[in-house]
């Protein structure tokens, strides 16, 4: 880990990762996916989901995801494509 102020955080639906210099202002912490205001967290938990994400877990009950979710693919900047159920 590079030593940096500015939290990780992972968006709850698409697993994005992002780091925010500022929380709270309208917008920023908006994802792009189209999911609410705040689907970002920057909790232990979410954060060692996005830290095992970019090692390259892919194994969803690992990540603490749902357990019927297979993960195509992953990228920091374009989030998540799964498999349809
Ligand atoms: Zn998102
Ligand atoms: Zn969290």
């Amino acid at each position: 880990m590079t030593a940096t102020t500015i939290p990780t955080s992972l968006c709850n639906d698409c697993l994005r990762v992002r780091a925010f210099a500022c929380w709270g202002a309208e917008g920023v912490c908006r994802c792009e996916c189209g999911a609410g205001l705040f689907s970002y967290c920057s909790c232990d938990g979410c954060v060692s989901t996005a830290q095992m994400l970019a090692a390259g877990e892919r194994d969803p009950r690992t990540l603490r995801l749902n357990p019927g979710f297979e993960i195509i693919s992953w990228s920091a900047q374009g989030g998540l494509m799964e498999r349809a159920q």
